[in-house]
């Protein structure tokens, strides 16, 4: 899922990185479960900030580094960093593929009642894995799960979140958003310098985003823009005024919203 606040355009990330001071979270440990060598994601979203890499699937002959293994890196780094405020699972891929996923949050549960921490277990997703049972149940464990919304309109979400072929459409995206509880959404917003159609601050993709929080009713939403080089030439941040005026509107459906750029 979402890099949102950590990676570095071109770059790939190790599986334990940071802590680094988090826009939307603090100070955060980041962890990568997925290939360390290059960016593998379910989605392929213009604005990604690991560059467009491979918009596929896992396959079974990957490795990834197994959970026990994870489990000790993240211990070291906890028990260096003892005002950490969140440990977050995002990087050069969507965390809900790692294999692991139960046992991995599992984990730094036991870890964070064992030495009595204050930090939250935080996932930065898209949500294209919630129709597992054990991603789902997984994810529920998590202190916090940020999923992705950034487009409300059916064409929009194919042309720029660019999701593979099993995620589907924007309908099942949302079902499957609906899954988790204490739902909160993370919505990115941008423009385009060079091509506007490849933009999603559009007032057709407002009004959808407007009716999506409405039949969602997430109990928080994040908006942002972007921060870093996306994967697209030409993509840029949009002003805090067109930001704030989302957020308005979201708070007149009596939901949560807060402006983080
Ligand atoms: S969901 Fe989008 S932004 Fe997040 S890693 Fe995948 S392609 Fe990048």
């Amino acid at each position: 899922m979402n890099t949102d606040d950590f990676v570095v355009q071109g770059e790939v990330l190790p599986s334990v990185y940071g802590p680094l001071r988090s826009r939307r979270h603090g100070l955060s440990l980041g962890v990568n479960v997925g290939l360390t060598d290059h960016k593998v994601c379910t989605w392929s979203c213009l604005y990604c900030q690991c560059g467009f890499g491979e918009k596929r699937d896992y396959r079974s002959d990957e490795t990834r580094l197994a959970v026990v293994d994870l489990l000790d890196l993240i211990k070291t780094e906890v028990f260096k960093n003892s005002d950490l405020d969140v440990i977050t699972l995002a990087g050069n891929t969507e965390p809900g593929t790692y294999p692991e996923i139960f046992q991995l949050i599992q984990g730094l549960q036991r870890l964070k009642i064992a030495s009595r921490a204050k930090w939250k277990i935080v996932i930065l997703s898209n949500g294209s894995e919630l129709d597992r049972e054990e991603v789902l149940r997984a994810f529920n464990l998590a202190d916090e799960v940020w999923l992705k919304l950034d487009v409300g309109v059916e064409d929009q979400f194919q042309l720029l979140n660019r999701p593979i072929h099993r995620v589907g459409n924007l309908r099942q995206h949302l079902d499957r958003l609906k899954k988790i509880k204490n739902l909160r959404l993370q919505t990115l917003i941008w423009s385009n310098e060079k091509e506007g159609r490849l933009s999603n601050a559009n007032e057709p993709n407002f009004q959808g985003l407007v009716e999506c929080y409405s039949e969602l009713k997430p109990i928080a939403i994040h908006l942002t823009t972007v921060a870093r080089d996306p994967a697209l030439p030409g993509i840029v941040p949009v002003n805090s005024e067109i930001l704030q005026s989302l957020a308005e509107r979201i708070r007149n459906l009596n939901l949560t919203a807060e402006v983080k750029n």
